[in-house]
């Protein structure tokens, strides 16, 4: 990291919206003239409880921000004060723009929420963020990420109620239960109130800006949460363990092993992902005499691997049949946060 310049601010905070120059800019020079982690209030015309969509928090993924900057730019007003969080600013706008989760230096943005311990700018900006947000008494929160994998478009709850699974079936019915604690800002709020995070695909794709901006506008124009009953069905994955390359060993994806890598991960291991796979499905080839070069901990951290995989003549499979998720198809990617989950389904709601 670059020394912090000291003309610029830790965050930013826009408590009457956007300038009207910022709204009608494109993304990138929005994101030039706020630099840091920004907060903005769209205030209401009403006095319904505010509402909060958060974006960017990872810097490589831009259909939250593209989204919101598209419904910001309506000027529209709503019945609640709308804020919106717009997370790791340095980062997406590190060259080439929009291509790192997080700088060398940084913490990953995602992971530094209701810590109580602001060691860094980083945090400080988080904590200021957060402070605003717990006292503004949010009826809700939407996280808005991309995958760096192929998925259906999905919903992250980690709470079993009501008004939660109405949150996120607003965007979708394909949900997964999240229950790692790993200070994400969903669960920094998830005891003030409902909170979800919501992964649009790949960033970059028509169909990915789409699905946000709907869900958006569904989110925006619903009425106050229900919490008495579910409104609509779902699918819920949950008991998620978390799967990882070990540190030392080399991989890649795609291609034949040789001298350059350990491990050659399946190329399209990804288009697996939310589907149940049987006892023997393959992720990759190994390095004989390299062992289990993939390791995997549940949400305690215990290592679970001897569980779920076994190297089967230089190949590493799983051996019950499972469902993976998450499953990216960048190196740096899974080196950063992780190759993929394995989730299990969870029984269907009571409606
Ligand atoms: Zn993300």
């Amino acid at each position: 990291m670059p020394p912090a310049d000291p003309a610029q601010p830790i965050h930013r905070w826009y408590p009457d919206g956007l300038p009207d120059e910022l709204l009608d800019t494109d993304e990138r020079t929005l994101l030039r003239a706020l630099g840091c982690p920004t907060l903005i209030r769209v205030p209401g015309v009403g006095t319904d409880p505010p509402r909060a969509i958060a974006t960017l928090l990872h810097g490589d993924e831009s259909t939250g921000l593209q989204a919101v900057h598209r419904i910001l730019r309506r000027r529209r007003s709503y019945s609640f004060d709308l804020y919106v969080v717009i997370g790791n600013v340095q980062a997406a706008l590190a060259p080439p723009g929009f291509a790192h989760r997080y700088l060398d230096g940084q913490e990953d943005m995602n992971r530094i929420w209701g810590m109580h311990d602001p060691t860094t700018e980083q945090r400080q900006a988080a904590d200021a963020i957060l402070a605003h947000l717990i006292a503004a008494q949010p009826e809700s929160l939407v996280d808005v990420h991309n995958n760096t994998g192929d998925n259906p478009f999905y919903a992250i709850v980690t709470q079993d109620r009501a008004e939660v699974f109405n949150l996120a079936t607003l965007f979708t019915t394909t949900l997964l239960r999240w229950d790692l604690l790993v200070n994400t800002l969903m669960e920094a709020l998830h005891d003030t109130c409902p909170s979800i995070a919501v992964e649009c695909g790949l960033p970059g794709r028509p169909e990915s800006l789409a699905f946000a901006v709907d869900g958006m506008r569904r989110y925006l124009g619903a009425p106050p949460l229900r919490t008495d009953a579910q409104a609509r069905d779902h699918d819920l994955l949950g008991e998620l363990r978390k799967v990882t390359v070990v540190p030392e060993v080399r991989f890649r994806f795609g291609g034949e092993l040789d001298d350059e890598v350990d491990l050659v991960l399946s190329a399209d291991g990804d288009v697996h992902n939310f589907d149940e796979v049987p006892a023997g499905h393959v992720l990759g080839r190994v390095r004989p005499g390299i062992g289990m070069p993939v390791r995997i901990h549940d949400a305690d951290g215990v290592d679970v691997t001897d569980a779920h995989l076994a190297v089967v003549d230089d190949q590493v499979v799983l051996t019950e049949r499972s469902t993976p998720v998450m499953m990216t198809r960048t190196v740096a990617a899974a080196r950063q946060d992780c190759l993929f989950y394995l989730a299990s389904s969870l029984p269907p709601p009571e409606l």
